[in-house]
């Protein structure tokens, strides 16, 4: 890829070689046969059952004239990934083809890639106290046609690469963090449940199951949940979310380098959440329920205001709580509003399924 100026842009993401990386244009028909060649050979040689395609969702452009795109902007890039994907999908048909996962989150992507990332349920941890708040405004909009996945939501310091200089090594490899943090670890499994994401950790190990049992316990729980409300939390659409009435709390949280190069290490900020989260989906067959889940270790009882006319619900039907274990009827409604006034267990999670 070349810019204004006729040259290739150097990207450098190994901080210790700083050995140079160039993007590759997707308008070239060389880098596409040789991207896919290589997919195939992972797909069909090593059988993997996805290929992660890093800066998928990234359009960029390209002014070398012996490309034979349009100079600049164009339509090439798009045309370019559709021909990647496709040819990849074509070199891999013995096995109905790979998974195909991009970077990010992009309209244009939506046709071809089968995953999108959505690191931001993490937001905090890699960008620290920015001013930013994260909103599920893509799965809004687009929940029903991608599938959105990935999260840094972790209870260790990042991983090391031992073929990195000796004197960065970490003394302590995936040294767990301190347990002040664990209520950011359950905020971002949170809104990947909630949010309708797949369920996602970083740098888990056995160990933790000990180590953490309760963080561990958590992910596992709406893990759970999400398996038996895959109606909603896969294939439904994102409604406009209840209004939820509890007090806020302060949360610790905790900002690290992804790349464990470490230098800078952790740093330590505070913020303040809502401890409950929530959000209304409704089925491809017309069910609507309420996702919850609390991140706190307190047992809390928040109220739930539900626009049941805005989600096309008639006036009157029964409210049933589904949780990992059962489903079972735990109130009615009656009215163009539905309000729910759950009573959650320390780190709760669940449905409110609107029957009517
Ligand atoms: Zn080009």
């Amino acid at each position: 890829m070349k810019a204004a100026d006729g040259q290739v842009k150097p990207e450098v993401y190994n901080t210790f070689t700083k050995s140079p990386c160039a993007s590759m244009c997707m308008g070239t028909e060389f880098w596409r046969n040789k991207y896919a060649g290589l997919a195939a050979q992972a797909f069909n040689a090593l059988g993997v059952d996805g290929i992660y395609m890093d800066q998928a969702c990234s359009s960029l452009a390209c002014f070398d004239p012996s490309h034979g795109h349009a100079i600049g902007g164009g339509t090439y890039w798009m045309g370019g990934f559709k021909t990647l994907a496709s040819e990849i999908r074509q070199r891999c048909v013995p096995r109905g083809g790979p998974a195909l996962a991009g970077e990010g989150c992009g309209e244009n992507w939506l046709p071809y890639l089968d995953l999108m990332l959505s690191l931001q349920v993490s937001h905090e941890r890699y960008a620290g106290p920015d001013g930013w708040e994260t909103i599920p405004f893509f799965h809004a909009v687009y929940h029903g046609y991608g599938v959105f996945y990935g999260n840094y939501s972790s209870l260790t310091m990042p991983p090391y690469d031992e073929l990195w200089p000796d004197k960065f090594a970490p003394q302590e490899p995936l040294k767990l963090l301190d347990r002040k943090f664990s209520r950011q670890f359950y905020l971002e499994q949170a809104r990947a449940f909630v949010w309708g994401q797949q369920p996602t950790i970083a740098n888990f190990r056995p160990s933790h199951l000990k180590d953490r049992a309760e963080e561990l316990a958590y992910a596992l729980r709406l893990a759970r949940i999400h398996a038996r409300a895959r109606q909603y939390l896969l294939h439904g659409e994102l409604l406009q979310p209840p209004t939820v009435d509890v007090p806020m709390a302060e949360l610790e949280m905790s900002r690290l380098s992804i790349y464990a190069g470490q230098q800078g290490g952790l740093k330590e900020f505070r913020k303040t959440f809502s401890p409950v989260l929530a959000a209304a989906w409704r089925a491809p067959g017309g069910a609507v329920a309420v996702a919850v889940a609390s991140i706190s270790d307190q047992p809390l009882a928040p109220s739930l205001r539900l626009d049941t006319g805005a989600y096309r619900l008639p006036e009157r039907g029964r409210i049933y709580r589904i949780d990992e274990g059962v489903r079972k009827q735990v109130g009615d409604w009656r009215g163009k509003i539905a309000m729910l006034k759950p009573d959650l267990a320390p780190l709760d999670a669940c449905l409110f399924e609107l029957q009517p």
